[in-house]
């Protein structure tokens, strides 16, 4: 049973040394309660107080791994409803359903598309990390996790109504940690046996919450904790509704039953391809663990990795490059110099601009905690004497045989003061707007 802030304060070192990040031992222990800190927060907390904690220090939403190494997918850890409240923890993992209407020849297909379809992304390499592969006959289920597991290294989900089937297809790849689906309520004893047997999650399905609920319960009484949820929601609406009430029953109720993640499939919900990227969009944010389509074509996969991408960024820390000088297009010591904030977006954009004209350059990177020109501007971060401290201590003039920087149009009105703190350097206005960046640049040279 959750424990109350005032049970959990009493448990804790009382020293209000705020090496948790809150100022008092009190502050810390409502916040474990409430689900939005973790006891690991606490290096001081005994191996006794830990133990006892037990429940109250463990997340609202309970943490599955599916699949190894680079290919692991985390599912679980939400803390909050909202994403402005703290942050999401795990993006959903995407996984693509091979059934029976898919033959071996579209089979071998998929394997080799899913294997070289990875985006980039302001850095960030993007890509679908499941396959869900269901199949009515045993023997053709076992062989294609088997081939799928071996060629793609992906997380597999196994899906068989038939407990034998899926310890025969899960495990010889159980190191990898397969998901089994699914446990209904006749199948439950069964299913579960094998995943306690293999060592790996389980999908609970039931077709009403308080169905699912009583299978839950059964999971929170075996001590099953690597479990996943299916509403088997019959479409967009009853979706939205279930994932809700799954969320809100296990963070703001502390419903253990329902305090798992969850598993969604859009691409049984429509037949239509569009409507199908579009549903699962609505699962990124509301609140799938495993999103599973049918398809690999780029144009629905990519939008829902970079979805996922952009709100499972947290946004008290927005994406940042490091601070630095980055040559693009090999620059030498006559080449311009542009300088920048350090927002990954803001990096990403001018420098691919820069890239693209082809005109060798330097672009200087000011650490301003990953905000944006303006932002960091109004902030305070990206002004004449900051700029200035950096620029002089980047090691830039090494670089180059000139002083003239590049600053962005819209700082336009700091030009002067970044002139005076420079001294001997030529401050010169460049353009606002990235895309405006190639014919800039080529005009440099003119
Ligand atoms: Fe208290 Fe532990 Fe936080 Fe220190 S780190 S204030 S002991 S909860």
């Amino acid at each position: 049973m959750a424990l109350s802030g005032l049970q959990i304060f009493k448990l804790l070192p009382k020293t209000n040394c705020k090496d948790c990040g809150f100022p008092t031992c009190m502050a810390f222990a409502m916040q474990l309660a409430s689900g939005k800190a973790e006891l690991s927060q606490c290096p001081h907390v005994t191996a006794e107080a830990a133990a006892e904690l037990g429940e109250a220090a463990a997340p609202p939403v309970r943490k599955v791994i599916i699949g190894a190494g680079d290919m692991a997918v985390v599912l679980g850890e939400e803390t909050v409803l909202y994403r402005h409240e703290k942050r999401f923890e795990h993006p959903p993992g995407i996984a693509i359903l091979v059934d029976d209407t898919v033959d071996d020849a579209e089979f071998q297909v998929r394997l080799d598309t899913f294997k070289a379809q990875e985006f980039e992304r302001v850095g960030q390499m993007l890509r679908a990390k499941l396959f869900a592969i269901e199949s009515a006959d045993a023997g053709r289920l076992a062989a294609r996790v088997k081939k799928a597991s071996d060629e793609t290294g992906a997380g597999i989900i196994v899906m068989s109504d038939d407990a034998e089937a899926l310890k025969a297809a899960a495990g010889p790849i159980k190191d990898k940690k397969p998901l089994l689906y699914a446990a209904t309520a006749a199948t439950f004893d069964a299913v579960s046996a094998v995943a306690k047997e293999l060592g790996v999650p389980f999908v609970i399905k039931a077709a009403t919450l308080e169905e699912l609920s009583e299978l839950g319960d059964k999971c929170v009484a075996g001590d099953f904790k690597e479990v996943v949820l299916d509403p088997m929601s019959a479409n967009l609406q009853d979706a939205i509704r279930d994932q809700t009430y799954i969320r809100r029953a296990a963070i703001k109720k502390k419903f253990r039953a329902l305090g798992f993640p969850t598993i969604a499939f859009p691409c049984r919900m429509t037949d239509e391809p569009l409507l199908k990227t579009v549903f699962a969009g609505v699962f990124v944010t509301k609140y799938a663990g495993l999103i599973v389509l049918d398809t690999l074509d780029p144009a629905q996969v990519m939008p829902l990795l970079i979805l996922a991408q952009n709100i499972y960024t947290d946004p008290q820390r927005p994406m940042q490059m490091d601070q630095g000088i980055y040559p693009i297009n090999e620059p030498g010591p006559d080449s311009p110099l542009l300088i920048t904030t350090n927002f990954s977006l803001t990096y990403f954009t001018l420098a691919g601009e820069v890239e693209a004209s082809k005109v060798p350059t330097w672009l200087l990177v000011m650490d301003t905690e990953g905000q944006s020109v303006l932002t960091s501007w109004a902030a305070g971060k990206f002004v004449a004497d900051a700029i200035a401290v950096f620029v002089k201590k980047s090691g830039v003039d090494e670089k180059i045989s000139h002083k003239k920087i590049v600053i962005p149009g819209y700082v336009a009105q700091i030009s002067g003061e970044l002139e005076e703190e420079l001294g001997d350097w030529e401050v010169v206005v460049g353009v606002r707007e990235a895309a405006d960046v190639p014919r800039y640049l080529r005009g440099l040279g003119a």
